[in-house]
């Protein structure tokens, strides 16, 4: 049976890749950015231009963010360490992921598909990867499925940080919260920043794709990136939790694993440098 986001994805006009109305100049084709109105959408000063944050979502892809969000957290999370042992997902997880319309996101509703944006399919695998949910998505071609990589990364690292944030909140030590030693609160300070950056270059990398834009050396910067952050943020999570981090009892150790694929896969960090070394001698 389908869930309700599905069907009302599949059968309303939502169906369209919609954008969130605040970013109309990326409505456009590229050849439309050449007209007098577009030019005026353009121009910094033009009144036209609305500014909004990169973080800002359409009415469709809060939908899916959020029935993504509550199939993580309910179907998803208890079933995690189960197939973290097992090496094997559960029927019910992948049958879920079907029938809820979290596989084939953005393929076109006529082909079996969901009918919704690339947008959207990276914010399913960051709200599935969040809850250590591993599945490595089949994304297009080598070059999107970087930004899939990349949404992954930074899923598996929100959530390693979500997870540890609350613990170094209540953990008394020295008569204080961890959380309360400065030395402490930088490093969560910086990998928080580092998160926010990583983000910031996935989302952009899968909007450019959407606009139809170039996106190569934006999906290459977002996965090389992505995935440093990944790693750094789950070793620092497990120094944060200290000796409890580092056991199988918190799911903390199994994110600094997962982490490590993503600086592999889909190209290795050597590789993204390579493309955007390329690029950058072209541009230079
Ligand atoms: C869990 C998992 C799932 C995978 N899934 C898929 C899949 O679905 N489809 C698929 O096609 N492949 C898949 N792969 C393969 C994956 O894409 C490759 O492992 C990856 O591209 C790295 O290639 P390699 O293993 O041959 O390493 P190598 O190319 O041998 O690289 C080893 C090291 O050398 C460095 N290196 C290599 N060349 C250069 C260079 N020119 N300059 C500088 N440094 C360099 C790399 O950065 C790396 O650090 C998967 C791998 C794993 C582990």
């Amino acid at each position: 049976m389908e869930v309700a986001a599905v069907r009302l994805l599949r059968g309303s006009a939502l169906l369209r890749r919609n954008f969130p109305t605040c970013l109309p100049a990326w409505k456009s084709p590229p050849g439309a950015l050449r007209a007098s109105h577009s030019e005026a959408l353009l121009s910094p000063a033009g009144s036209g231009l609305p500014g909004a944050p990169l973080q800002t979502l359409s009415d469709e892809e809060l939908m899916i963010q959020s029935a993504v969000k509550k199939f993580a957290r309910e179907q998803v999370a208890p079933l995690v360490s189960t197939m973290d042992e097992n090496a094997k997902m559960e029927k019910s997880v992948i049958q879920g992921l079907f029938q809820q319309g979290f596989m084939a996101v953005d393929v076109d509703a006529k082909y079996g598909g969901t009918g919704a944006s690339f947008f959207s399919l990276v914010l399913v695998v960051e709200e599935l990867a969040k809850v250590g949910h591993g599945y490595k998505y089949a994304i297009g071609s080598l070059n999107e499925g970087r930004i899939g990589i990349a949404a992954q990364m930074l899923g598996l690292a929100q959530g390693c940080f979500d997870y540890t944030v609350p613990y170094i909140k209540e953990r008394m030590q020295f008569g204080k919260r961890l959380f309360d030693f400065q030395g402490l609160q930088h490093q969560v300070a910086q990998v928080a920043t580092q998160l926010e950056a990583a983000r910031l270059l996935t989302y952009n990398a899968a909007r450019l794709v959407e606009a139809g834009k170039p996106f190569i050396k934006e999906a290459a910067m977002a996965k090389y990136y992505a995935s440093e952050v990944a790693g750094l943020t789950t070793s620092r999570c497990i120094d944060w939790m200290g000796g409890v981090g580092y056991t199988r009892n918190c799911p903390v150790e199994k994110y600094f694993r997962d982490a490590k694929i993503g600086t592999i896969y889909e190209g290795a960090s050597n590789i993204q440098l390579n493309t955007i070394g390329k690029h950058l001698d072209a541009a230079y």
